[in-house]
């Protein structure tokens, strides 16, 4: 099933506000079983409106437009609909309009002709009721193509995306096997490729298509034209799934945070953190996943030296002029011992570092951190040199010692992302 995909808006096109429906949309609708052909913007302009809509559906099976639904003289969307498909007629709903009343009733408001304005439509349009706001969508026949409207809200849209167009983009489809994915972290995008070889090739079915980003490789498993089932699908995702290991989540698991949850559940293990530069990001990062109370109980964020040593019992000694230094695998070590001690967690990691752009120096430049775990089996620390401002070093070391956790109860020696061994 192809699909075009339509925003409209001035704000938009200015820049003012980012494309996050488009997005989303595309998402769903490859999550779905459906083919994105074409994605477009237009402004808030009746005719630049109706011609992108004409233009789209004549090449697709779906339409689905966002924006341009609501009350205002710039909301134009129902108008184009409507010269398309009723020589620019609108009519009042009654059972919207009686909607848009009672709202204004509800919240104490008077009726207006603005607020009445989302109960019109089309007459060979219907409305697609809006559960998390007031302007209903459209939904109408173009020619081959099945036209959708949503409002540009992104609550309101995605809710309405959810409750009427995933079902019937599901029963449209008929068989197709919907696409699946596997994640891996730890490892880089040309390495996943490597242990891949060619069962990347493109004419490969069931097809592989892989990328990187945000410290996770993903693997798309799909059927491009509509050759296999969903068990193939399946079977060639575990498949995969095996070839990644020891990096590949398991799973289920959507997240580096939650392959740690899983693992530490697993393992019937409790988790606590001590952090420095990375300012509570790896209790967050923890605490992401649902459940979470059952395997974190809690961490400190000791920046400065003197809470490192009142509340982690860090030696003085380590943090002064003459020693170590805050960024050494010293503190770090002393700060995961006095994590584990403190909170009686099974496992606690504890990370200190240079996150920039100031503080760097010749010996530890910025990027460097040191990550500390401390278990029944003893106290260890490494090092990462991470690339990138501030806001990438930081991330940087919340995933290397969410890695390190998990390689832990995994019982693997692999390395971490960035790490310096020499
Ligand atoms: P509209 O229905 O066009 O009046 O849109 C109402 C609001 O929804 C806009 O002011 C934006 O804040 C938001 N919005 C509209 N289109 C989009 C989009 N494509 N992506 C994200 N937000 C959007
Ligand atoms: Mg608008």
């Amino acid at each position: 099933m192809n699909v075009a995909v339509l925003s409209i808006g001035d704000e938009l096109l200015g820049g003012r506000i980012t494309d996050t429906n488009a997005a989303f949309l595309s998402r769903e609708i490859v999550a779905n079983g459906g083919c994105v052909l074409e994605r477009a913007t237009v402004a808030d302009d009746r005719l630049a409106i109706g011609e992108a809509v004409a233009r789209l559906s004549s090449g697709a099976d779906v339409l689905m437009s966002t924006g341009g639904l609501g009350p205002t003289n710039d909301d134009l969307t129902r108008w184009a609909a409507a010269d398309l498909i009723d020589g620019g007629e609108v009519i009042d709903d009654d059972e919207a309009l009686a909607d848009a009343r009672a709202w204004c009733a509800a919240a104490g408001l008077p009726a207006s002709e603005a607020r009445e304005m989302v109960a019109k439509r089309p007459q060979s349009a219907s409305f697609l009721s809006n559960d998390q706001g007031t302007a209903p969508g459209l939904r109408f026949q173009l020619g081959g193509c099945e036209v959708w409207m949503l409002p540009g809200p992104p609550i309101e849209m995605q809710s309405m995306f959810e409750r009427h167009v995933a079902p019937a983009l599901r029963s449209g489809i008929g068989n197709t096997a919907l696409p699946v994915e596997v994640l891996a972290a730890g490892l880089t995008e040309v390495q996943a490729a490597d242990l891949l070889g060619s069962r990347l090739d493109r004419r490969c079915r069931p097809q592989l298509g892989i990328r990187a980003g945000r410290g996770l490789v993903r693997v798309t498993v799909q059927d491009p034209d509509g050759t296999c089932t969903q068990t193939a699908l399946l079977n060639s995702a575990k498949e995969v799934r095996s070839v990644l290991e020891p990096w590949s989540l398991p799973d289920g698991c959507n997240s580096l945070p939650e392959a740690v949850g899983a693992a530490l559940r697993h393992a019937e293990a409790t988790c606590a953190t001590a952090e420095s530069c990375s300012g509570g990001g790896l209790g967050a990062a923890l605490t992401e996943v649902s459940g979470s109370s059952g395997w974190y109980v809690g961490g400190w964020v000791t920046y400065s030296n003197e809470m490192k040593a009142a509340q982690l019992g860090v030696p003085v000694g380590l943090l002064d002029p003459g020693g170590p230094g805050t960024v050494s695998s010293e503190v770090v070590e002393a700060m995961a011992t006095g994590a584990r001690e403190r909170s009686a967690a099974d496992i606690a990691v504890s990370i200190s570092g240079v996150a920039g752009p100031d503080g760097g120096t010749a010996e530890k430049p910025v990027g460097t951190a040191w990550i500390g775990l401390s278990d029944e089996r003893g106290t260890a620390a490494r090092r990462i040199r991470a690339p990138g401002d501030r806001q990438r070093v930081r991330a940087a070391t919340i995933e290397a010692a969410l890695q390190w956790i998990r390689w832990r109860l995994c019982g693997v020696d692999g390395g971490l992302p960035w790490e310096c061994t020499t």
